[in-house]
């Protein structure tokens, strides 16, 4: 269902200038349909149905993306509405029948001011009349929300990513989050919703115990796993670890070897409980 408030006469009442400590930033997008690039090449087209992300990660790539400085360094503190997005959508003369279109790749698609905006659940009516097919990455478990719209889809894959088995980690890194037992228990709900999920270990945090969180990760019912690991920074605009979490994984140890030696760790426990098919 539309969230007509977002198209209310009197912007100042209808739209919240706030999200927490976080400014609420609203204006038009050139364009909604964007196609894909590096490592998501395989999928048709993206949606980013807003710029920023509250859930402010330390460690986000996506910061890299916004070209203005000062937006940068205030990652996280800021989220930017695009207000045009509907329109746009509806209007696009893109053939999306049997297209993969990604929600999200540089802001997450249910992060909080969508509980309140319903601005993602909106272009999800769009994308399904449309024949598109549909692939959601979050790291929230507002995502449960959509399930009546998400059988809608001839096909489907929702990723929720889960980073660490340690909220006292999770909190170091990605303190706006939701906590680990959320996340888990929201992508269980979907598989047993029946829709094919998949987890995302990316970037891979310390783990306590590599081979409980696998066991962990196999009950949720998820049918693919990605481990991802940190990508050192080469330079201000290039894209990769953001400064704040490399200086947190310096002060635990959490060393390129020791990164890669988990996450090897990990994709072993995986693969030995789903023959050898399951982690890449
Ligand atoms: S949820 Fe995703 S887009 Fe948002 S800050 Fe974290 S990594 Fe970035």
């Amino acid at each position: 269902m539309l969230q007509l408030s977002l198209f209310d006469p009197n912007p100042a009442s209808a739209r919240p200038l706030s999200q927490g400590n976080a400014d609420v930033i609203y204006s038009d997008a050139s364009a909604i349909l964007a196609r894909p690039t590096g490592r998501l090449g395989d999928l048709d087209f993206v949606i980013n149905p807003y710029q920023g992300c509250t859930f402010a990660c330390t460690y986000c790539y996506a910061a890299f993306f916004v070209p203005e400085e000062e937006q940068r360094e205030r990652w996280g503190q800021w989220v930017r509405v695009k207000t045009n997005a509907i329109a746009k959508l509806r209007n696009s003369r893109q053939h999306l029948h049997g297209k993969t279109v990604l929600m999200s790749s540089a802001t997450d698609p249910y992060q909080p001011i969508e509980a309140r905006l319903e601005l993602t659940r909106s272009l999800l009516p769009i994308l399904a009349q449309r024949g598109a097919h549909l692939a959601v990455l979050s790291r929230s478990p507002l995502v449960t929300r959509d399930i009546d719209l998400f059988r809608t889809f001839d096909r489907i894959n929702i990723t929720l990513s889960i980073t660490t088995d340690s909220d006292d980690i999770r909190k170091r890194f990605e303190p706006q989050c939701a906590s680990i037992d959320r996340r888990f228990e929201a992508i269980t709900q979907l598989s047993n919703a029946g829709f094919r999920t998949s987890i995302n270990v990316a970037p891979l945090l310390p783990l306590y115990d590599a081979q409980a969180f696998a066991r962990r990760i196999i009950a949720t019912g998820v049918s693919r796993v990605h481990i991802g690991t940190f990508h050192e920074t080469t330079g201000p605009f290039a894209s990769g670890t953001r400064q704040p979490a490399l200086a947190i994984a310096r002060e635990m140890g959490w060393s390129e070897e020791r990164r890669e030696l988990v996450a090897a760790e990990l994709r072993g426990y995986l693969n030995q409980a789903t023959h050898h098919r399951f982690a890449a």
